[in-house]
């Protein structure tokens, strides 16, 4: 008889703080996304909610789920999100349903900054480097809830810089997003190693940034066809959360360098998630059950969900508990176990623990006269170099290229009058993952020349 996987809960939060949304903002916004031309009244938002509206079903349900009071009941300050993370990081909620070994839920807090956007900024977003990682520091300390951790989560710029509209290209906001990766670099000596796309979208330009420099991304938001969205014009013909034809029987898979949902040869590994009680592509009994069946046929399972910190999480965090105990019942002989991100996709991909130990990422960093030199002492990068961010001694962050010694292994950077003369920095970092997520980080100060 074949041995059982293990079906991995991992819970992914696109941790973004808070969100404001008046009702003008609301109508706003369901004209954009279905078409809908209504005065923005509390009577129409009952009647939506009802469905006491003239259309077919199919678009009356979408719409229904869309305005349901859970849906539009936003966390419009942090006291409202610390209320609600004070109740559901204690181990009274994370122990209410326990996993197959006795475990808690896990959270993993995609965070992101909101920077570069310009003063339009109707649902009041919390703006600025470092808000929310701080926050969120602050929080796990706080609630001593070393089993979480922060992860990465970005959003692209729209072209007229607007905070609450959706964008895709990673091209048209690079140097926004090089600033968020220099300033988490050198300011808070962190590097992403798992990636949540923003708006669920990826693109061919995202998808070769990713492929430089972050090993994991459950990001892939396929559903069966009978699951598409059909009403919601953000939603359809491939508007953002475009993952047609990626795989939705929880299997990872390495994507193409030519188009990110299918099986290819880039290096990266994209795991399949689904939404908690949006208005789209929402995990279900069925879905879990899927993953179950996986596991039961031998496989370890990677099940992904997803949320936001701006909505009442509790709420959909028993929805989906709810059904994983439907599910479990079904399936005795199959283990579940609530995970940390980069533990799932080692466990589901098979790397062993002597593995990634022996083989984990070790650099020699060191800075002879102006030259910055980088090593190879053990393992391997991710990617074809390390991430190099300097800070000026006015202030400036920046990103570079490496030159390259010898591919893969060994790399140098010259500050002269070309790029940077020394005189004028202040810190260095340099970051890299390797395949196994190990992430390793080195801060040089030229002044002292030392290395920690
Ligand atoms: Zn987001």
């Amino acid at each position: 008889m074949n041995r059982s996987g293990i079906v991995y809960i991992v819970h992914h939060i696109d941790t973004e703080g808070p969100l404001w949304e008046n009702i003008d903002e609301l109508f706003d916004r369901l004209k954009v996304i279905f078409g809908i031309v209504m005065e923005p009244t509390y009577e129409n938002l009952e009647k939506l909610q009802k469905g006491q509206i003239d259309m077919p079903l199919s678009k009356k349900q979408e719409i229904s789920v869309a305005v349901d009071p859970h849906t539009i009941g936003f966390k419009r300050n942090w006291s409202m999100i610390e209320e609600m993370l004070l109740r559901i990081m204690v181990p009274s909620f994370r122990n209410d349903v326990s996993d197959s070994f006795g475990g808690g839920w896990i959270y993993n807090w995609h965070v992101m900054d909101h920077v570069g956007f310009g003063f339009d900024n109707p649902r009041h977003r919390d703006m600025g480097h470092h808000n929310i990682f701080d926050f969120y520091t602050y929080i796990i300390k706080n609630t001593n809830s070393t089993q979480d951790k922060i992860h990465w989560h970005f959003h692209p710029i729209p072209f007229y810089k607007q905070a609450n509209i959706m964008a895709t290209s990673y091209d048209n906001s690079i140097s926004t997003l090089h600033q968020i990766l220099c300033r988490r670099l050198i300011d808070k000596n962190w590097f992403p190693v798992v990636n949540r796309a923003g708006f669920h979208a990826e693109r061919s330009d995202s998808n070769l940034f990713l492929e430089q420099w972050i090993p994991f991304d459950p990001s892939n938001l396929a559903v069966d066809e009978s699951h598409q969205p059909m009403h919601q014009k953000d939603q359809t013909n491939g508007r953002f959360a475009d993952w047609r034809g990626a795989p939705t029987d929880w299997s990872l898979y390495h994507p193409s360098l030519y188009d990110w949902r299918v099986q290819g040869n880039a290096n990266r590994i994209i795991a399949r998630i689904l939404n908690m009680k949006a208005r789209h592509r929402n995990i279900s009994i069925e879905e879990i059950e899927k993953a179950f069946v996986k596991a039961a046929n031998g496989d370890n399972v990677y099940l992904g969900i997803t949320n936001h910190d701006w909505r009442e999480m509790a709420v959909e965090i028993d929805e989906f508990r709810e059904m994983l105990q439907i599910v479990s019942k079904k399936f005795p002989q199959v283990k579940f176990r609530y995970a940390e991100t980069v533990d799932a996709f080692r466990k589901t991909i098979g790397y062993s623990d002597n593995e990634i130990e022996n083989n984990k990422l070790e650099l020699d960093v060191s800075l002879i006269g102006d030259t910055l030199n980088v090593d190879t002492l053990k393992g391997e990068i991710f990617g074809p170099q390390p991430y190099l961010a300097f800070k000026t001694k006015s202030g400036d962050y920046f990103h570079d290229n490496f030159d390259f010694q010898t591919p893969k292994r060994s790399f140098s950077y010259v500050f002269d009058e070309y790029t940077v003369p020394l005189v004028n920095i202040e810190c260095i970092a340099v970051a890299s993952n390797d395949k196994y997520g190990n992430t390793f980080i080195r801060n040089i100060n030229p002044q002292l020349n030392s290395v920690k």
